[in-house]
């Protein structure tokens, strides 16, 4: 790989957490309690967690300002007034909905757009979309570039929609079975990665010509932004701000978790063009979110987002974060440790499979690999691979595993240093020199859909 500065932390710590550290025994215990699974273990047991980069943000002076001006007044909060004047000017739309994380935001849309027997295509859908999709009786459908089931195409932009496939997946299922097209930038199930804008004005082309409503699930839509300017030509002297601008300009509306790109911990939004969709999306909310100036969240929660918002713009905060995430990929590469490449915004993914070569997938290798981290160090990850999406093969016996087998290490905004950094691939690479002795790993109970919370395991 390319060599990688890291830049310094373009910010200086006023309020410390202190992390917590174990003994090999201790670790050793927690697992056998947890069964295995990292979900079963308490935070506090946890070193670095790298489980997820939503909800995870550390706040900054200026947001926890913020929250002492929270206006908890049920209805016309001047905290809704401002969230909704940011949201207006980064994405353009004309209504802003409140909601109290993303798949609420994604619940309402649904529930108003999309009907029984439908389509959504998307590049790859993220498991609450899917989710919210498939209750609704209609067809998720994932029609991203082929490059990003490839871990070694270097593709710039391997978040990109295949537009020959949805122009023809319209035109064999018809225009009128689609319910909208949605696009997620970056691509969270799809190692993370980019769309340029040259791919969001051709997808935005061919729904506007089929008169379909096309969407973004906008939740890294600033890293997205920074990627555009700094590998499509044309962008580099434009800011985040205004590639920002430019990509919701294509399209009608987007949905948004605020846990991702508005640096808060919880929190989310729907906002769009069409005053009539708007006005359902409303009547919704207020059944189960709250009124459409709070939409279940607290005054100075809109204040925090509405803060989070501006300051993920900022070049040198995107600059550090993305560098962070890189050199990360960069220290593991150089070790020969295999991953997904090129690195995401978010996240490196390892290549379970290729680390562990001599465990089969039939034996969780992504499993086996975040046990054996979470032993060796206390660092906690999540497999994305055999135990999170197998399906049942035909007969019902064996087990159909996922193209990829990934465990990703997800970063937090702002929380963790360049030597947390370094302690990470430290013991990744330690793993790595002895790596035929981690164990295979088989399952002893498990609870269905979404085993992954649940399942217990033990070593072969
Ligand atoms: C996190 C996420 C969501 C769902 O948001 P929540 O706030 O967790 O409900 C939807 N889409 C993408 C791409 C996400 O990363």
């Amino acid at each position: 790989m390319a060599e990688i500065k890291m830049p310094m932390e373009p910010f200086r710590i006023k309020v410390v957490e202190p992390t917590h550290k174990t003994s090999r025994e201790e670790r050793e215990e927690i697992l056998r309690k947890a069964g295995l699974n990292v979900f079963n273990i308490p935070a506090e047991k946890v070193t670095i967690d790298l489980l997820t980069d939503s909800g995870t943000s550390a706040m900054s002076d200026n947001q926890w300002a913020g929250m002492m001006l929270g206006d908890e007044s049920y209805a016309g909060s001047k905290n809704f007034f401002h969230l909704e004047n940011s949201i207006k000017g980064i994405f353009g739309f004309s209504h802003v909905i409140p909601t109290h994380q993303g798949r609420a935001a994604e619940r309402i849309l649904f529930e108003a757009l999309v009907k029984e027997g439908y389509y959504v295509p998307n590049n790859i859908h993220f498991d609450t979309t899917r989710a919210n999709v498939e209750v609704r009786g209609a067809h998720a459908v994932n029609l991203a570039v082929d490059e990003v089931y490839d871990p070694l195409s270097d593709h710039p932009f391997k978040g990109n929609i295949d537009t020959e496939k949805l122009e023809k997946f319209i035109q064999e299922n018809g225009k009128e079975k689609i319910s909208l097209v949605m696009m997620t930038i970056t691509n969270n199930s799809g190692g993370g990665q980019p769309v340029s804008l040259e791919n969001i004005k051709k997808v935005s082309g061919i729904c506007r010509n089929y008169g379909i409503p096309f969407y973004f699930d906008a939740c890294r839509f600033a890293e997205n932004s920074y990627f555009i300017k700094k590998r499509e030509k044309g962008f580099a002297e434009k800011s985040i701000l205004d590639i920002a601008r430019e990509t919701f300009s294509f399209a009608d509306g987007a949905t948004m978790s605020a846990k991702k790109d508005a640096l808060v911990n919880i929190g989310g939004f729907v906002t769009l063009n069409d005053d009539e969709l708007a006005g359902k999306l409303k009547k919704l909310l207020i059944i189960s979110e709250g009124f459409p100036t709070y939409g279940g969240l607290a005054g100075r929660d809109l204040e925090a987002i509405s803060r989070g918002l501006e300051e993920i713009l900022e070049e040198d905060f995107l600059e550090h974060r993305i560098a962070q995430v890189h050199y990360l990929g960069k220290l593991l590469d150089d070790a020969g440790v295999p991953i997904y490449k090129p690195v995401g915004g978010h996240a490196v993914y390892i290549l379970a499979d290729k680390f562990l070569l001599h465990i089969s997938r039939d034996q969780y290798p992504g499993w086996a690999l975040t046990v054996a981290l979470f032993r060796e160090s206390g660092v906690r990850t999540v497999e994305i691979g055999g135990v999170m999406f197998a399906k049942k093969d035909e007969k019902g016996e064996g087990e159909i595993f996922p193209e990829l087998e990934l465990v990703r290490l997800a970063i937090p905004r702002r929380v963790y240093t360049a030597s947390h950094i370094h302690y990470v691939a430290d013991a990744l690479k330690k793993l790595f020199k002895n790596r035929e002795k981690i164990k295979g790993l088989k399952i002893v109970s498990q609870a269905l859909p979404l085993r992954h919370f649940t399942v217990r395991m033990e070593e072969i």
